[in-house]
């Protein structure tokens, strides 16, 4: 069973790699990950979730934070941080249930990542948890691992700015359930070509400022 994930593209431009110091520690940029849950997740997947995707963009020589904005449990206090503008180094994953409506013939996506091109950067990535679980079921294997590679896969499209996909790696366009049971690590990582631009194209966003971090402040402005 074939599940592709897509991505959304706005405009076309060409921007200057141009960074700031600080933004970089010993030439690892740091990514910070504001995360908006729709639907319960135990703690202790979202756990292995940020873990295991933390560990797939820190050997592509990325460190990520992670700031949890919106739960499905009301009880958890939302950080103050959610409450400011995005800054040049923040991007915004949401996890729903519902996918949107499918296209007649198409395949249901994983994922996706709001990508304007104009700027080659994107600032908010949506995972499909009916289509991540559908694939973890059909393939046999952990969903906290199908999420965590597909969450890389878009923080990936984020950062590097573009829909540009590889014919190996994290960043296939498409991935099959006998993909996850073969569980080759070459293809569940960035190459290292892809992290360096990754890396470029973190640090170029110092310079776009607001035009990156254009998506409202608010744990309800992400569409949650
Ligand atoms: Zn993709």
């Amino acid at each position: 069973m074939n599940l592709v994930h897509s991505f959304v593209v706005v405009g076309l431009a060409v921007t200057i790699l141009i960074a700031r110091p600080e933004a970089a520690v010993f030439g690892r940029p740091l990514l910070v990950v504001r995360t908006y849950q729709a639907m319960p997740v135990e703690a202790r997947d979202w756990k292995t979730v940020i873990h295991d995707a933390t560990g797939i963009l820190s050997r592509a020589g990325i460190d990520v934070d992670w700031v949890h904005c919106s739960s499905a449990d009301s009880h958890i206090e939302v950080p103050t941080q959610c409450t400011l503008p995005y800054r040049w180094n923040e991007v915004g994953v949401r996890i729903v249930r519902r996918p949107l409506s499918p296209t007649r013939g198409k395949v249901m996506p994983l994922g996706d990542s709001l990508v304007d091109a104009s700027t080659r950067s994107g600032t908010l990535a949506t995972i499909y948890l009916e289509q991540v679980e559908s694939l973890a079921r059909t393939a046999a294997v952990s969903t906290n691992t199908v999420m965590a590679r597909v969450i890389a896969h878009e923080l990936g499209h984020l950062l590097l700015g573009t829909n540009t996909h590889s014919t190996i790696g994290l960043m296939r366009p498409a991935w099959t359930a006998e993909e996850l049971v073969r569980n080759r690590p070459r293809d569940w990582m960035l190459s290292a070509d892809e992290g360096q631009h990754m890396r470029q194209g973190l640090l170029r966003r110092s310079e776009l400022d607001g035009a990156v971090a254009s998506m409202p402040a608010g744990p309800n402005r992400a569409g949650l």
